[in-house]
């Protein structure tokens, strides 16, 4: 049924315009999406609204489906078991120990859970890494939000496949096995340019060109990183992944926090799409600060990821973009650095993982911390957060209505949240 989202206070299209007073109308034509901004379209286009489904825009907004481009979304079930302590030893100590006890059972039910939290703060698609991704696409098809869900490549193996070349095998299958989806793609995903061979990287990059489909790594992430390249490899991490040929327009490239002016050069020639993740950098204290007005400044194409909700520590990427903007002004003296315009854009764009973005979130501004409006992109960059969201809609399907999921119900939610209690009991 097609969607009329009537009389709403305020629309944001992709492209930032606002709009006041207008009408959404969702459509389903040739097999797509299709939306049209304007007054009073019920008349315009003749309808009637018992072919209808309609949705009351008094005192929302309307803006395009939110992207959390870099994340690890089963990480939810390691949620807050570990804060303020040194990236190595929360590694070593209490994410890896972890990860290895999660079966793909426990993968599916924590990628359900962070899809839901998504949902509910009007993320409508994401790019994801973690073991198990076949468990991350059921969750996320029975969610109904969008996926680029990478399969994850690391030399030492990881808990689903211990030895590399069986995890080779298999990530070409997954590839063949979801290509051609509607709101899946499949992506590989060689970890990071420490813990994969030039070897590979070239058979990711090899399979990335085969089946056309996006490559998603780590890059730049710490100076640790850095340093330990220099020593091994007597280059840069940009550098290196340059000599060995794997920068390209199909890079999707996570944190990018620790490069120099000429790398940034780098990453716009050859197209890499980086994904800034700044509370993450934040909270594990990676030290340094992406160089957003060098990255603009070049032409990087840029989103904006919450990275894995053990290290942000959830999946709100309205809350993102204020962080994002306050870093960069603390970072630069300047509070020009991070403008509205420049994090809106980057937070809503789902291109860059390829998914064209005709998703609708109403934010609900009855709030008390959303009036006045002087300023829409002002209000929801500075002043909203993913509990403002009211309703998603995604590929012409309400997925939230007046807070709720329609695809689940209460009961469900319960269900969940007990068996999460239950995988959780045996982390140490
Ligand atoms: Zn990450």
């Amino acid at each position: 049924m097609d969607i009329l989202v009537k009389d709403l206070d305020y629309a944001l299209d992709p492209d930032l315009r606002i709009y006041r007073g207008i009408d959404i109308l969702i459509r389903r034509e040739d097999g797509g999406v299709k939306l049209y901004r304007g007054r009073n379209l019920l008349e315009k286009f003749n309808l009637d609204r018992r072919d209808l489904k309609v949705i009351d825009g008094d005192k929302k907004c309307a803006i395009p489906g939110l992207s959390n481009n870099h994340t690890h979304i089963p990480m939810t079930l390691l949620r807050g078991i570990a804060d303020d302590m040194i990236l190595q030893n929360w590694l070593r100590e209490k994410i890896w120990p972890n990860e290895e006890k999660l079966t793909g059972e426990d993968v599916y039910y924590g990628a359900l859970l962070g899809c839901l939290e998504m949902l509910r703060f009007g993320v409508t698609s994401f790019n994801d890494m973690y073991f198990f991704p076949e468990e991350i696409v059921r969750a996320t098809k029975e969610v109904g939000i969008k996926g680029a869900i990478g399969y994850p490549v690391i030399d030492f193996g990881t808990p689903q496949y211990k030895d590399l070349d069986k995890l080779l095998i298999n990530c070409e299958k997954f590839i063949r096995r979801y290509i051609g989806e509607e709101r899946i793609k499949p992506v590989v995903a060689p970890h990071a340019p420490y813990t994969c061979s030039k070897d590979t990287y070239l058979y990711c990059k090899e399979v990335s060109q085969e089946y056309n489909v996006p490559m998603h790594t780590h890059l730049s992430e710490t100076r640790y990183e850095v340093v330990e390249m220099e020593n091994r490899m007597g280059m840069r991490p940009v550098e290196y992944l340059e000599s060995i040929g794997v920068l390209g327009e199909n890079l999707i490239a996570a944190h990018c926090v620790w490069v120099t002016k000429e790398e940034v050069k780098k990453l716009a020639r050859y197209g890499v799409k980086v994904v800034h993740c700044p509370g993450s950098n934040m909270k594990l204290a990676s030290g340094g600060v992406m160089p957003l007005v060098e990255m603009l400044r070049e032409g990087v194409p840029l989103s904006l990821g919450t990275d894995g909700p053990a290290s942000n520590n959830n999946l709100d990427i309205l809350e993102e973009m204020k962080i994002c903007s306050l870093l960069h002004k603390a970072h630069r003296w300047d509070p020009r650095v991070g403008d509205v315009d420049t994090v809106l854009g980057m937070a809503f764009n789902s291109e860059v993982i390829g998914f064209e973005n005709k998703d609708i979130v109403l934010l609900d501004l009855k709030s008390p911390h959303l009036r006045p409006v002087h300023s829409i992109k002002s209000n929801i960059v500075y002043s909203a957060n993913g509990n403002d969201v009211d309703t998603v809609i995604v590929d012409g399907e309400v997925l939230l209505e007046n807070r709720k999921f329609t695809r689940i119900d209460e009961r469900d939610l319960r269900t969940l949240y007990s068996k999460i209690d239950r995988i959780v009991e045996k982390f140490e």
